[in-house]
């Protein structure tokens, strides 16, 4: 089969597209035909070695992907071979005290496609049968496999995380990032009377305006911090969803109302930040951390997906053996929404 991968870290011309072992479903598993697998902005940490992770070489990346099955090693009452399905990314031990409370994203012991097994830059992939979801023919491949992280992420940030709830304002740092645009369309979807976001162009916040966000600030050019607090009349915002780290963090916590709550997802622009105690506990402010989406939550929002109120963006689809260049647009982030694959 044709996979892309890498046998060193280093750029995106690392990447290469060669002839690899089509694997074998163990028993258990599905053997998946795959076409389409989303690129998220941590395949490039893997890729350049910049993730803290370890990885082995040569490394097969891909944690979001969906397909057909090819093949069926077990009992699957749901699905036949030819299914259309889409593939939960992660693999929960199911068995530690996070998974039995339903907090499985926390698993301790959990696997991930793309980083702990071979994900989705190939022809085929081995899945659990216990990932395999049934995707309904109107879900093109390309939208499943854009949608299932960055809805899933935003849905677990703002609603599970945030108690984000109607009528109340809302800070999405980023439109123009995978999980920012997803998550305009979430607070949207869960009533929030305002929704402020930041991009760095005017052509990104067209975009996120289109998906129902009804202030935009270009950061490039404007303060966000002061422009927030302008537009909520000095009383700053409920919730934020904060994914860029480094100063943007800092400044975020001064948009915030008394009460408010930020919830952290990523830190690319800086990981060690300042942080002013007085008016965090004055204010009675509230911080919290966001991993990533339960399988619960995933199937919640695909479902969302499937009923047309998500609607994936996909800024384009490369073929496989066009990984290297498919990198270097999303390193380039002169795009919005999600870039595919398809092998
Ligand atoms: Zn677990």
């Amino acid at each position: 089969m044709k996979v892309a991968w890498f046998h060193k870290f280093g750029g995106p011309e690392v990447l290469v597209h060669e002839e690899a072992p089509k694997p074998a479903p163990k028993p258990g598993e599905a053997l998946v035909r795959v076409r389409a697998v989303g690129i998220n902005h941590v395949d490039i940490d893997h890729r350049a070695g910049t993730s803290r992770i370890p990885v082995e070489f040569p490394h097969i990346l891909g944690r979001e992907f969906a397909g057909e099955i090819a093949a069926l090693n077990g009992e699957a009452a749901e699905f036949k071979e030819g299914d259309r399905v889409w593939i939960t990314c992660r693999i929960p031990c199911r068995r530690c005290e996070f998974c039995l409370a339903g907090r499985d994203n926390l698993c301790v012991q959990e696997g991930y496609f793309g980083l702990d097994i071979p994900g989705g830059y190939a022809e085929y992939v081995c899945v659990p049968i216990a990932n395999l979801n049934a995707l309904p023919a109107h879900v093109r491949y390309e939208d499943a496999a854009a949608a299932q992280i960055a809805f899933g992420t935003a849905w677990h940030v703002l609603i599970t995380r945030g108690f984000l709830q109607a009528g109340q304002s809302v800070l999405i740092q980023a439109a123009g990032s995978g999980i920012g645009s997803a998550a305009v369309q979430v607070a949207k979807l869960a009533g929030a009377a305002a929704i402020i976001t930041t991009a760095s162009s005017e052509k990104k916040l067209e975009h996120a305006k289109a998906l129902g966000a009804t202030h935009l600030i270009n950061y490039s050019k404007e303060n966000f911090a002061e422009r927030v607090m302008e537009i909520t009349g000095g009383r700053g915002v409920d919730v934020i969803m904060e994914h860029i780290g480094g100063e943007v963090f800092t400044r975020s916590l001064q948009c915030l109302a008394r009460g408010g709550i930020i919830v952290t997802v990523g830190a690319h622009a800086g990981e060690v930040v300042e942080f002013d105690i007085i008016p965090f506990f004055r204010r009675e402010l509230r911080l919290a951390g966001s991993k990533n989406a339960s399988v619960l939550e995933l199937r919640k929002v695909m479902a969302l997906v499937a009923d047309g109120k998500l609607k994936p963006i996909v800024h384009k689809a490369f073929p496989l053996a066009q990984a290297a260049e498919a990198h270097r647009v999303v390193e380039s982030r002169d795009f919005f929404g999600k870039v595919i694959l398809l092998p």
